[in-house]
């Protein structure tokens, strides 16, 4: 029978990520259910595994007996001193500029655009930056592993290509000459900091 995992995110780009996920390595991935309806918990650690742990230690009570994995990911940016880093999907509202999510859900564009703003007079040596992601394994409340993955870029001066979500329009990859927005969803889950991640988990998992 097929390892099945719950994964806890309702982030449309994460889900479409593990979908690839479940489809490269024959695993059956399935929200926990009735996601959508539970209460978010807080997520103030300072590092991407204290969150990762929490959401799935959290989200492990509401699907008794299975395996529950978190994702908590971000982007670091050199020049910024490694900012957003665990604040990533709370960037523009971290400034106070705007709700988050906002209410049009344009929550990425925004954060690209306070992005492309912290970086202005950056020369494009100096904007190095990579994506980082953990991910936590539970079950019934109790931690049964943790794994990382993370993938090197840089960030441009104007957005380029139209997939992927989030920080991926203005992360560039010099070897591919490609933004991540511009890699199909497939070659993306290959090389990205998620898909490293799923790899040493499922690894270690087994
Ligand atoms: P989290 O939901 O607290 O883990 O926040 C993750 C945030 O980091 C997202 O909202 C994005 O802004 C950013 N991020 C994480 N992974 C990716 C990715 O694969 N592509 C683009 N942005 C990402």
């Amino acid at each position: 029978m097929a390892l099945r995992l719950f994964i806890a995110t309702t982030s449309s780009g994460k889900l479409a990520d593990f979908g690839e996920a479940a489809e490269e390595y024959q695993v059956a991935i399935e929200p926990v259910p009735g996601l959508k309806t539970i209460p978010a918990p807080h997520e103030d650690g300072d590092s991407f595994e204290a969150n990762a742990i929490t959401k799935a230690l959290y989200y492990s009570t509401f699907a008794p007996g299975e395996v529950v994995i978190a994702d908590d990911s971000g982007l670091e940016v050199d020049a910024l001193g490694g900012a957003p880093g665990v604040r990533s999907a709370r960037f523009a509202a971290d400034t106070g500029l705007v709700d988050s999510p906002d209410a049009n859900d344009n929550t990425d564009v925004w954060n690209n655009i306070v992005l492309l703003q912290k970086l202005e007079g950056v020369a494009p040596v100096r904007r190095t930056a990579r994506y980082r992601c953990v991910l936590a394994a539970a079950r019934d409340g109790e931690v049964l592993l943790t794994a990382e993955g993370s993938i090197e870029g840089r960030i441009l001066e104007a957005p380029h290509g139209t997939g992927g979500f989030g920080y991926d329009p203005l992360f560039y990859l010099p070897e591919l000459d490609q933004t991540m927005a511009d890699l199909d969803v497939g070659v993306k889950f290959a090389i990205s900091h998620r898909g490293r991640a799923f790899a040493a988990l499922l690894g270690r998992l087994a």
